[in-house]
């Protein structure tokens, strides 16, 4: 019998047809393979029993990179053919099937690169069809190697036969390469044979070494070196932002931080993010790494020249964005010496160019799932779909901190790497060259175009620029809730508790501890933190004394001894009084300052979010008590009843741990009252663990369906989604 079977997913540039191919083979099953506008079609033609086994290992058993999402099969007659043969795609195939994440180097691979009679034995720069670069060297479409960043390496004999063999394992592998043929690292200024082990002795001996990675550079050196932490934290002029390390291996990954199943699950995975853990007690690292930290971010080595460099210095590194405090990180190489030149000691560095800039991802796990903080290399541009088609093709902008931007077209959504904070030139060109190149690759022509609300974002701006489209602006905490449900395949109609720092209101005031009632369409706020003032505007963001000065005057309560002498109380005070030059705002993140600072934890910050984590790191793990807040969220009785337990000697961690738990069970109870079925937690405030557990396990009790960011982060990286997923379903 003969059967034509269609494949939808990610199904091209990922092994797919070679893999068809092997498997035809294997059963003895005639035919042939191809690409096309949808997927891939294969025609297999054998007994009834062959051709059954064929269609059920053919999903089971697809290659690493390939995500089957259909497949669906018709009968055909049959042709009597002989042989199984790849046919060259027919034109116009989809581009959007073509590109996927850089991906770890894969386990054979690894075993070439670490066996010394294999042809690329150290070879830094080993791949296959199932791993290596991919997102980061892509230049254009159809993806092929001409419009790679491998275009300039011609395949020596070697290589292009295993290009051109469908039996192999590189066969179609776009960056293939082999030392006779492909790119080559080098020491900058050094005339080593041995590039990476000069590098590994520079580091072994404490320097700062910049390192051009997959999607940039990185600054390395031994995260147990005091000294040379603290130069790199002195140079990169980077106060408190922890840094985060790599280990050798898992078992070194181990003696840093307390991996659970899910830790070590996404340590290992192909994606390679940083997983932010618990670190272990007397963990092997210098102080200067994560400051007052609880949790230290740690990934494993996922490039060869990584596999290479930490096996021979056998330590974990520090390794840190290759920027000086907020810029992007730099990964071009002549800019990147320049930026670089007055932080890094020593240049390790390849010539294979990196087209699009990506930064490492970092991932947490809460409660046994997976909670995105930034989502960038190894998953973009994995698709994440849409639970309304955008019946025309969309662009949604984003929001300004921890900037992204996302495509969509049909039912299909692309966001893009994270991009960071809109606030200067750099970063614009980032983003406005990103959506360029996605419009591109995914071949999208935005008619509609998604914005946030505020009308001083740059990313406003840009959406303003665009000209001949329909603009949708989305409100912020509507269009957190929106990502939510709709990572999750859901329109709604649900409650969502958006807690965040910053969120322009449809009043014009600064929201950021809202209760929305709503779906994909519209939103109605059904209650919101009790508004006080921001003394000084902007300035209460870097300085959480002032909210906590505002907290204070609204509560009408007397400084506690941690905060009461500080310079300026007065003055600050007389602003929230007045509300001179002072917002009013409901945002969540806010409150969490002030508490921070009442408890004397941190008064100033450097670091978003800063004051948030170092009071949820002080809260005593067993305290179960819990201040007076109801589900009208008024917490001015709660800020009375802090005050009230610090002058009494209260510890910091008890009184930390009465806010986190006061917050989860009013938060609870006024999402219950809502009357739905369906809760979603969001915004950038839920990047708290013991908040975000809390609250979770409260509302579960009562019988209600919480629904959380999983594959976008809850924090601004996921409002262009969201944004997306609004704008198609008004367009509907
Ligand atoms: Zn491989
Ligand atoms: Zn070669
Ligand atoms: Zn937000």
């Amino acid at each position: 019998m003969r059967i034509r079977a269609r494949v939808e997913g990610t199904v091209q540039g990922v092994g797919f047809r070679p893999y068809v191919y092997r498997l035809a083979g294997e059963l003895g099953c005639s035919g042939h393979v191809f690409n096309d506008a949808r997927g891939v079609v294969v025609e297999v033609e054998a007994g009834a029993a062959e051709v059954e086994r064929f269609l059920t290992r053919l999903p089971a058993e697809a290659p690493p990179l390939a995500r089957v999402e259909r497949v669906m099969t018709e009968p055909v007659p049959a042709t009597g053919s002989s042989g199984f043969t790849i046919v060259e795609s027919p034109a116009g195939g989809e581009p959007s099937a073509l590109v996927s994440p850089d991906t770890a180097t894969c386990a054979e691979c690894l075993e070439e690169l670490f066996d010394p009679a294999d042809r690329r034995y150290r070879y830094p720069f080993v791949n296959c069809t199932n791993c290596g670069p991919r997102f980061t060297i892509v230049r254009g479409v159809p993806y092929d190697r001409p419009l790679t960043t491998m275009a300039g390496f011609r395949m020596c004999d070697a290589c292009q036969a295993e290009y051109d063999d469908p039996a192999d394992r590189r066969f179609h592998a776009q960056p293939n390469a082999c030392p006779a043929c492909g790119p080559r690292v080098r020491l900058l200024g050094s005339d080593a044979d041995d590039a990476v082990r000069a590098a590994a002795d520079a580091l072994r001996g404490g320097a700062i070494l910049a390192v051009k990675g997959m999607g940039g550079y990185h600054l390395a050196c031994r995260a147990d070196h005091e000294w040379a932490v603290a130069a790199l934290r002195g140079r990169k002029h980077r106060e408190d932002k922890p840094f985060a390390l790599m280990a050798p291996n898992l078992v070194a990954a181990r003696a840093l931080v307390e991996l659970g199943t899910e830790e070590e699950t996404l340590l290992v995975a192909r994606e390679r993010p940083i997983v932010l853990a618990r670190r272990r007690p007397g963990a092997p690292v210098a102080s200067a790494v994560a400051p007052r930290s609880p949790d230290l971010g740690v990934m494993l080595p996922y490039s060869p020249l990584h596999h290479l460099l930490l096996a021979e210095v056998d330590l974990p590194l520090v390794l840190t964005s290759g920027n000086v405090s907020d810029e992007p990180i730099a990964y071009r190489d002549e800019d990147a010496v320049t930026r670089l030149a007055g932080i890094a000691d020593a240049f390790l560095v390849h010539d294979r160019p990196i087209h699009t800039r990506t930064d490492d991802s970092v991932v947490r796990a809460v409660a046994g799932r997976p909670l995105m903080l930034r989502r960038s290399r190894g998953y973009v541009p994995t698709n994440i779909d849409l639970p309304v088609p955008a019946k025309r093709h969309v662009l949604a902008c984003g929001a300004e901190l921890k900037s992204t931007f996302c495509l969509a077209r049909g039912s299909r959504a692309w966001v893009g790497h994270h991009i960071g904070d809109l606030s200067n030139y750099e970063t614009l060109r980032a983003f406005t060259e990103g959506i360029e190149h996605f419009e591109r690759l995914f071949a999208v022509a935005p008619a509609v175009v998604a914005h946030d609300l505020h009308p001083d974002y740059l990313s406003t701006r840009f959406a303003h620029e665009r000209e001949g489209v329909e603009l949708i602006a989305v409100q912020h905490h509507h269009a957190h809730l929106a990502a939510c449900l709709a990572e999750h395949g859901e329109t709604g109609p649900a409650v969502g508790a958006i807690y965040d720092g910053t969120g322009y209101g449809t009043d014009g005031t600064v929201w950021g501890g809202e209760l929305l009632r709503g779906d994909l369409v519209s939103f109605e706020r059904i209650g919101a933190l009790y508004p006080v003032r921001m003394p000084g505007g902007e300035a209460a963001i870097r300085q959480p004394w002032r909210m906590a000065c505002a907290w204070l005057v609204a509560a009408d309560a007397a400084p506690p001894p941690t905060v009461r002498s500080r310079d300026g109380w007065e003055q600050v005070s007389g602003l929230a009084r007045t509300g001179f030059a002072s917002p009013v705002t409901t945002s969540v993140g806010r409150l969490f300052d002030a508490v921070a600072a009442l408890c004397g934890v941190r008064d100033e910050v450097n670091y978003e979010g800063q004051a948030a984590i170092e009071l949820e790191a002080a809260c005593d793990p067993v305290e179960e008590g819990a201040y007076p807040l109801g589900p009208d969220l008024d917490p001015r009785e709660l800020v009375g009843a802090v005050v009230a337990d610090l002058e009494r000697g209260v510890g910091v961690g008890v009184v930390a741990a009465r806010f986190h738990n006061a917050v989860a069970a009013a938060t609870a109870e006024a999402c219950t009252r809502a009357g739905e079925g369906t809760v979603v937690l969001a915004g950038g405030v839920f990047a708290n663990r013991r908040l975000l557990e809390r609250t979770r396990a409260l509302l579960e009790s009562r019988g209600l369906r919480v629904l959380v960011p999983e594959r976008l982060p809850p924090g601004d990286g996921g409002i262009s989604y969201g944004q997306a997923a609004v704008a198609a379903a008004r367009t509907r």
